[in-house]
């Protein structure tokens, strides 16, 4: 077997004398990954670790899929790549036609990305576009929410609204985006209020930022169907899309939803829309799409907006030497059939519904988790200092980075990671397993997250 044995050789590999730029240039070391085996990575020194997390998402047919490899080795004994200003593929077209098939009836177009990040900037160019070529140009402005992630490009920063992850780069991203809070009950809900109230106030926000800003100017609102990295999966209730599509109507703005990490099924269905009875018209995706054996994003574009763009201008100005890669559309072809052959639907709502009773289980009455939330397998539990308080523990004590560390040592990838929002920085834990789960994998994962989370705070206890 290709897998090595425990002991082959010392697994972390020292980053300062790597040629590889790591993010991390203060970590001495990082481990290195050298075979997958189902839903466990396994490092140079034989050590198996529980992907809780798919990576940062991607990974949700596990590491070593039988079906996605063939496809792989198929299609790169045909052709790995064509480029799409010459040709198109057969993987490419059906790839997209499966895409469609499972959405609303307007949304019968696909423009695919490299990534979720491009993903989000072919979305805001669609929609620049699109206003172009009807004769608004005046509609320039994209609202997105605070504390939102859709990308870590500039433009994804700018509409994002993560003032963490925005950090430095400020003064120079573009400066025509405004922002409203996110729908973030634990930390937003008022003394007295219903979870319906909540929903229409937090949505009613934006109709509010529009009429601020010139309602003849704006041309979308920008968000996370689920929330994930900036705050860990954090739903928005129920009815709140339903009033944010009422409101880009009223405005006649475009809604851009991004399930770059929420969509291809994480929370139970193929796209998490379809939960919230709204249909957007621009839906961003990426990630789980191509099952992190090839790196693919995409944007499912409205037939009101393709039909502007090739009946003014006849083409969309964007395009990257990869969009379309053969090869990573012949690979999502297969992980997406994959997911439909084996109904990992089902399994992704099984699994959810046993990781909330177990983190339920294990964290209910711990006193430093405040909240535990999600869907499918999407879900997070927050760290708070103090519960009844709900204050966050001092940010330079980054017990999120702690609590990764001991989850590896113990054998567990999990997404921790630290949240800034209206009430300081806070922090939280996503975990997203591969569909494949089985039950004995996720009693495994909040075993192991739940020692993991004692010994980050052991010295916060002390
Ligand atoms: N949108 C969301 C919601 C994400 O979580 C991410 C990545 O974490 C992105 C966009 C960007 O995707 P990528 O990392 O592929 O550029």
């Amino acid at each position: 077997s290709s897998i090595p044995r425990q002991g082959d050789r010392p697994s972390p590999v020292a980053i300062g004398e790597s040629s590889a730029f790591h993010r991390d240039l203060l970590a001495p070391t990082i481990r290195e990954a050298v075979a997958g085996d189902g839903v466990y990575i396994i490092d140079r020194n034989g050590n198996r670790y529980l992907d809780g997390s798919s990576g940062s998402g991607p990974s949700c047919l596990g590491h070593s899929n039988a079906a996605v490899r063939a496809a792989m080795h198929a299609q790169i004994d045909a052709i790995a790549y064509a480029h799409t200003a010459f040709f198109t593929t057969a993987p490419m077209e059906e790839l997209a036609e499966n895409l469609c098939a499972d959405a609303p009836d307007q949304l019968s177009h696909v423009w695919f990305t490299n990534s979720g990040a491009e993903a989000a900037d072919a979305a805001l160019k669609l929609t620049r576009q699109y206003f172009l070529d009807i004769g608004q140009p005046e509609r320039h402005i994209v609202i997105g929410r605070r504390a939102g992630y859709v990308g870590s490009t500039l433009a994804g920063l700018a509409a994002g609204g993560s003032a963490m992850r925005r950090g430095p780069f400020s003064p120079v991203l573009p400066t025509n985006t405004a922002h409203i809070g996110p729908a973030y009950a634990y930390r937003g809900l008022l003394e007295g209020e219903t979870l319906d109230d909540f929903a229409l106030r937090t949505a009613r926000e934006l109709e509010a930022v529009i009429e601020e800003v010139g309602p003849s100017r704006v041309s979308a609102f920008i968000c996370e169907t689920v929330v994930g990295a900036t705050l860990g999966a954090v739903e928005a209730p129920s009815g709140y899309f339903r009033e944010i599509r009422r409101i880009c109507d009223r405005y006649g703005i475009l809604l851009i939803l991004d399930e770059v990490m929420c969509g291809m099924g994480r929370v139970g269905t193929r796209y998490a829309f379809t939960q919230e009875g709204v249909a957007p018209d621009l839906v961003m995706i990426g990630k789980a799409l191509a099952g992190g054996y090839a790196p693919l994003g995409g944007v499912l574009v409205s037939n009101a907006i393709h039909d502007a763009i090739r009946d003014k201008t006849g083409f969309f100005w964007h395009g990257h030497s990869f969009h379309g890669h053969t090869l990573a559309c012949a690979a999502a072809l297969a992980v997406q059939r994959e997911i439909e052959r084996r109904d990992l639907y089902s399994n992704i709502r099984k699994s959810g519904a046993l990781l909330d009773q177990l983190l339920r289980e294990r964290f209910a009455e711990h006193p430093h988790v405040g909240d535990i939330r999600g869907r499918g397998l999407i879900q997070g539990i927050e760290l708070v200092a103090d519960r009844a308080t709900k204050r966050n523990f001092d940010p330079s004590h980054q017990i999120h980075t702690k609590l990764s560390e001991h989850a590896l040592d113990l054998g567990l990838i999990c997404y921790a990671s630290s949240s800034s929002s209206e009430s300081g920085v806070g922090e939280h834990v996503l975990l997203m397993p591969p569909y494949i789960v089985e039950p004995h994998h996720i009693e495994e994962m909040v075993d192991k997250l739940g020692r993991a989370v004692d010994r980050a705070l052991r010295a916060e206890s002390a």
